[in-house]
């Protein structure tokens, strides 16, 4: 494990916008509006009392597992029956599944890749990231109303066998044993077309229930901003004859220091260039390694960035957290991992543009982070 290490470089004075500023993220060519307000120190947020309950009843506590479907995964360390207590991390399916596989169908994913869609016309349509309207293999009835069943898998990791809300609370190694088992069932779905981890914490970040976990969406179809992702870094990797897009990124973010909140051997935090959020992180791998879910770094650091959080933003924090890795075929690909505390709602303008509004420079946010951690 990498020891964490001080930046000792005296950090730039971060930018003092005086004027709101675009900026265009370097992954997925998204544009941002970084508009300081007045608003923009960490008391300045009230992200709403957060008080979790004692887990009275929690289907996701030891002891409980015969509230949830039978688990699809769990770490005993010392063995122990399935759906029995005695583990460290458990998956189950999720209840409310946004996508799953039918009852009866296929479990073979090239017959899945087959299935017809609803409106007639080639899977490929929704196998690619591009719009099903301008794609459809009907060029003369392009599909108005496409779509086809949502096929896939839902799956809930519980990372704790104790009702624990955030998993700032967790030691090293718990968290460490979470990490495990999210990797271990991306592997697991290694055959879907992209497979999203996802965490969400804090009644504010979409968790509907209290005790920590994380979920898993093994999709047959590439979403559109990672698409984008991998688009971009294969053309910069083709037009620099090998070089990976976000390790070039790191690697001049290493060398500013105004947006880097802290490096160890194995990867580095910063607050990125066209953040979306306040206090927005990214937690990159120094070395380009393509998917997560096949390196075993990063958990370290990701426990101090979610205490630093913590810290600043109230016990327990509220916020979410998400894995790039690289979809299905893709060899270059540099994974990272992204973590904002849920400070405020989305409004309007950020639906009707998907263009966000971050009144909080990431420099700013980098210097109070770099503090904290
Ligand atoms: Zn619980």
């Amino acid at each position: 494990m990498g020891r964490p290490r001080k930046i000792l470089r005296p950090a730039p004075e971060p930018a003092d916008l005086s004027s709101p500023e675009v900026r265009i993220d370097q992954l997925t060519g998204g544009r941002v509006l970084v508009a300081p307000g007045r608003a923009g120190r960490p008391d300045d947020f009230t992200a709403g009392d957060w008080r979790p309950s004692t887990g009275e009843g929690c289907p996701f506590c030891e002891g409980n597992e015969s509230a949830t479907p039978p688990e699809t995964e769990a770490e005993r360390p010392d063995s122990g029956e399935a759906n029995g207590p005695g583990w460290v991390s458990r998956t189950v399916p999720n209840l409310y599944p946004a996508v799953s596989r039918p009852e009866g169908e296929a479990d073979d994913p090239e017959a899945v890749r087959k299935l017809p869609d609803r409106a007639g016309a080639e899977s490929s349509a929704f196998s690619s990231p591009a719009d099903p309207l301008l794609a459809s293999g009907r060029g003369s009835e392009p599909d108005m109303f496409a779509s086809r069943p949502a096929v896939g898998a839902h799956e809930v990791i519980i990372n704790s066998p104790e009702h624990v809300a955030s998993i700032a609370d967790l030691d090293d190694a718990a968290l460490a044993a979470a990490a495990r088992a999210w990797r271990s069932r991306m592997r697991a779905h290694q055959d879907s077309a992209y497979v999203q981890l996802i965490l969400n914490q804090g009644p504010a970040s979409g968790a509907s229930l209290e005790h920590s976990h994380a979920q898993l969406g093994a999709m047959e179809f590439v979403p559109p901003a990672v698409a984008r992702e991998r688009e971009r870094v294969g053309a910069y990797r083709e037009r620099t004859a090998g070089a990976s897009l976000l390790g070039e990124i790191l690697r001049e973010e290493i060398r500013r220091g105004d947006r880097l909140v802290a490096i160890d051997d194995e990867v580095a935090l910063v607050c990125p260039w066209a953040s979306r959020h306040p206090y927005e992180m990214r937690l990159i791998p120094r070395r380009p390694i393509a998917r997560f879910e096949e390196d075993e770094g990063g958990v370290e650091m990701l426990g101090r960035a979610v205490r630093a959080l913590t810290g600043l933003f109230g016990d327990p924090c509220q916020l979410n957290l998400w894995v790039r890795t690289a979809p299905r075929g893709v060899e270059h690909f540099h994974w990272h991992l992204d973590l904002i505390p849920r400070l405020e709602p989305a409004s309007a303008f950020e639906m009707a543009t998907g263009v966000d509004i971050n009144i909080v420079t990431p420099e700013s946010a980098a210097e109070t982070l770099r503090d904290a951690l």
